[in-house]
């Protein structure tokens, strides 16, 4: 609206101007032709026509060619009619002659300025495109940082957590840490938990949880139906939303849970699934592909840390553990005895040790064979672990076993071992489908009744023992102090 008022101010400026020129010309002509000297006339032609030059190019800088062509008819056809019927002078040719050229000229320079608009049309159409494209690799780039960023600092946490799960050797906290680290990297989750299937058991615990805010009422102790599809065909699952997924039909319990969306990966040893990692969301369409090929990342640091710290530990377990009876073996009783030992004298408190063995055993080997008598091994040492919770039990010969009782006076382990000799005399034992019984002999001796040094302390039960063997079997004799 602007420019268009000031196009019109400058329309009729320039009618004004013209008006003007044609009485200034008029004006001039009138006076010419009173004038005898040529070189008079031909300057005020040359005035006249300068002058009338500079609305005409005004116009068409403005109007471009309408405007020259209104100017022209109506200002210039009217003023030469005039200009020859007054002066029968050839002044119209001059006019035109001038015209002609200064319409020459302005159509040159039209065209040349037309090309030079068209050139800087194409350069800036090109630096348009230049400028989109670069603008284009810079968003390139720029999205090609972060996600370049992105990606290390997955790296870098996923190393860390690799270092992380070097720390200990304990596979429950390593699988902790692992669980902890999951929520950390894909925080979106509600829960996470990762499930170990030990042993022959067809059970699948969870062994270590995170929650990550309250939900429902979430008392998850075993691995549910996502867990066992996913070690069942061996590979990682996203389920975005468990109300549409056709593959699964949740129980009234799984249902209680309101469990939405999840991701679980495998946690793999020697080629076998050993368990899950999962991630659990109470609403739909949390996780995405992505966090799911995290999450196995992850999982797969966790498999080997945490089945390094189980074989660690099975081991340590082998070391200190008797193969056939789950007892300590005798090295590792001593080294216990020694520790008891330190312990009761710093204390100023007694301790006793019962050594047991198996009467007539060898009839029991030529009875049923020696793996016969290995079932009666385990069946005893069942039977004393489960009577006897503080002690310290170990196999200490073949078929000869050692008790220690920390804090435990000689009455007292009288009283005790009494007990055990009883529970086993009551005991049947089953090999081959045929019941047995079993008795034993047991040598008593205490610290610091007996004795306050450890080697004497065997030594001592172990007379009792024998005594005790000698008196008849199946009882309890007392180190004689
Ligand atoms: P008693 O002690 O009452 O004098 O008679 P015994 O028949 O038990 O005699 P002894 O303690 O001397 O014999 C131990 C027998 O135990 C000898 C061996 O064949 C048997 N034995 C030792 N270790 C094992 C074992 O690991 N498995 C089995 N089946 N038998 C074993
Ligand atoms: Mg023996
Ligand atoms: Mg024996």
């Amino acid at each position: 609206m602007g420019s268009l008022t000031r196009r019109q101010i400058a329309f009729v400026v320039g009618v004004v101007a013209a008006l003007l020129l044609v009485y200034a010309t008029i004006h001039y002509l009138v006076q010419l032709r009173h004038a005898f000297y040529p070189e008079t006339y031909l300057q005020r032609i040359a005035v006249v026509l300068v002058a009338f030059c500079i609305p005409v190019f005004t116009t068409w800088l403005r109007f471009k060619w309408v405007g020259v062509n209104i100017l022209t008819l109506t200002f210039l056809i009217p003023l030469i009619l005039f200009v020859v019927s007054i002066t029968k002078l050839p002044v119209f040719l001059w006019i035109f002659l001038v015209y002609g050229t200064l319409m020459a000229i302005l159509s040159q320079m039209e065209q040349h300025f037309e090309g030079q608009i068209g050139m800087i049309g194409i350069e800036e159409e090109k630096y348009q495109d230049e400028t989109n494209n670069l603008e284009m690799t810079f968003k390139a780039k720029g999205e090609g940082i972060s996600t370049f960023f992105e990606k290390y600092s997955t790296y870098y946490n996923l190393r860390k957590l690799a270092e992380e799960l070097t720390v200990s050797l304990a596979w429950g906290e390593l699988a902790q840490k692992a669980v902890d680290r999951a929520m950390d990297f894909i925080p979106r989750g509600d829960y996470s938990k990762i499930t170990l299937a030990r042993g022959e058991e067809k059970t699948l615990p969870v062994v270590a949880r995170r929650r990550m805010r309250p939900v429902g009422n979430w008392v998850v102790k075993q691995g549910d139906l996502f867990d066992f599809w996913c070690i069942k065909n061996r590979k990682r699952l996203i389920v975005m939303d468990t109300q549409e997924d056709f593959r699964f039909v949740l129980s009234e319990t799984e249902k209680k849970e309101n469990v939405r969306s999840l991701i679980v990966a495998p946690l793999f040893h020697e080629g076998r699934v050993t368990g899950t990692l999962a991630i659990h969301a109470t609403r739909p369409n949390v996780f995405s592909h992505d966090d799911l090929r995290l999450l196995d990342a992850i999982a797969t640091l966790a498999s080997s840390a945490i089945s390094n710290a189980m074989l660690y530990e099975k081991t340590e377990e082998l070391a200190i553990k008797d193969a056939l009876t789950g007892l300590y073996v005798r090295r590792y009783f001593y080294e216990r005895l020694k520790e008891e030992h330190r312990r009761t004298l710093m204390n100023n408190k007694k301790m006793s040790l019962l050594m047991i063995d198996l009467d007539h055993f060898k009839e029991c080997n030529d009875r049923f064979g020696h793996q016969g008598g290995d079932l009666m091994l385990i069946q005893l040492a069942e039977i004393l672990t489960k009577s006897l919770k503080d002690a310290v039990l170990a196999r200490y010969g073949g078929e000869e076993f050692a008790i220690l009782l920390p804090e435990t006076s000689k009455a007292d382990a009288v009283r005790i071992a009494e007990q055990t000799r009883k529970a086993v005399e009551k005991s049947l034992f089953y090999i081959r489908r045929e019941q047995v019984q079993m008795t034993l002999s047991v040598g008593v001796a205490s610290v610091p009744e007996d004795t306050l040094d450890t080697e004497m302390l065997v030594q001592k039960a172990d007379k009792a023992l024998y005594q005790a063997k000698r008196e008849g079997r199946n009882r309890v004799c007392v180190s004689a102090s």
